[in-house]
């Protein structure tokens, strides 16, 4: 089968790492030559934004995906017309690309997210401090987004169609990965804890499976079921969600696609998210999601002063250590807060888990020559 991929990052090149232990054929479309996926799939060399390059990449596929949710969707759709299968589907993408019809489709399907306004340009502010601005379009790993504190803030603001939101009193970040096929079979992972890096703004930890009550975990099962329902495409897709203060759930925003709160899966259960995405692509069974012990991620990001042909400092010593999984990307260059590669950590408890986390963060640097 052709599987065609828009985009050829890291999470693409995940993707066929796994998928080559099938027998398909797997093409990749992203503007960089030195993409990830670059010379690990056929590859195109052209910009997943533009139409026309997209109609002529997908025309001739079976199936075509993404690994970016940044992508021209009117060629999704044309492609949808011409009989092409493209998972998800271009409207779930649309929505999911918009962070103002994303949060409409939350708002009309029920599922919880935090109060909103949407303004097209700063003078119809009307909200209560402290809030978050989120830019409708183009924001990615924490750009397009700002949290607004007081008036003194309000020179900040930007003057474009944006998401006005209440600021969530966060106590906890999670996310949960679900999978549908086309036989509306579904299936989620674990539950997993998302510890961010306040300052790149970027994911620094996971940890799997969370720890959280059986209330939360009722709360984030009833938003799946009713996402799944509202969705009405198959893909695989993970839910970012804020756990408040007072034990409260609110969707921040879905993925679209495989996704950094799921690296983990690699070794930690029975199957990874991207052996998931393959069967969702395949429309095969899916997969059995269970973890048999705790998981842990660490994102190895690019120092914030090296910028230049790449050079990982003390992965030897990570290497040494038991129930320990390295994962680079394939990046030649590293800059500031770029995402390189991962280490994956298992352990027999929550406590072993972050004990080890935080020994191999101190190992480890994503520096130059
Ligand atoms: P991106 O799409 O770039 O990942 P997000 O919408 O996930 O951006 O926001 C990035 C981070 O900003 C979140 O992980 C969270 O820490 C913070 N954030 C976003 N929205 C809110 C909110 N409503 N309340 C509090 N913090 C928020």
């Amino acid at each position: 089968m052709k599987i065609a991929i828009l985009g050829g990052g890291q999470l693409g090149r995940m993707f066929i790492q796994n998928a080559l232990k099938y027998d398909d054929e797997i093409y990749t479309l992203d503007p960089s030559e030195n993409a990830s996926c670059a010379n690990i799939s056929h590859f195109t060399k052209g910009d997943f934004n533009d139409f026309q390059t997209v109609l002529d990449f997908g025309k001739d596929k079976d199936v075509l995906s993404i690994e970016i949710e940044h992508v021209n969707v009117d060629a999704l759709f044309q492609l949808e017309n011409e009989g092409v299968k493209v998972i998800p589907s271009a409207e779930i993408i649309k929505i999911i690309q918009q962070k103002i019809l994303q949060k409409e489709f939350y708002l009309n399907n029920n599922i919880p997210s935090a109060d909103f306004q949407i303004i097209q340009n700063k003078s119809e502010l009307n909200f209560s401090f402290p809030f978050v601005q989120k830019l409708n379009k183009g924001g990615y790993d924490g750009k397009g987004v700002q949290i607004i504190k007081d008036e003194n803030d309000l020179k900040n603001l930007w003057n474009e169609p944006s998401v006005i939101e209440n600021l969530v009193d966060i106590d906890k970040e999670l996310s949960v990965i679900l999978a549908i096929n086309e036989k509306d079979e579904c299936q989620t992972f674990p539950v997993t804890e998302m510890v961010a890096d306040p300052k790149l703004n970027l994911l620094d930890f996971n940890i799997c499976p969370a720890e959280i009550s059986k209330n939360v975990e009722k709360q984030i099962t009833d938003i799946v079921e009713k996402f799944i329902t509202a969705a009405n495409s198959a893909g695989l897709f993970a839910i970012e969600l804020f756990l408040d203060k007072k034990g409260k759930i609110w969707v921040n925003e879905t993925a679209p696609r495989l996704h950094n709160s799921g690296h983990q899966t690699q070794e930690g259960n029975a199957n990874s998210q991207f052996e998931q995405m393959y069967r969702v692509l395949k429309n095969l069974p899916l997969a059995d999601t269970e973890s048999f012990v705790f998981s842990g991620m660490l994102n190895l990001v690019g120092n914030e002063n090296y910028s230049g042909k790449v050079k990982y400092e003390g992965l030897e010593e990570v290497l040494k250590l038991p129930k320990t999984y390295v994962h680079l990307y394939g990046k030649k260059d590293t800059k500031p807060g770029r995402k390189m590669g991962h280490i994956n950590v298992l352990a027999d408890s929550r406590e072993e888990l972050l004990e080890r986390l935080i020994n191999i963060k101190s190992l480890v640097r994503v520096i130059s020559h």
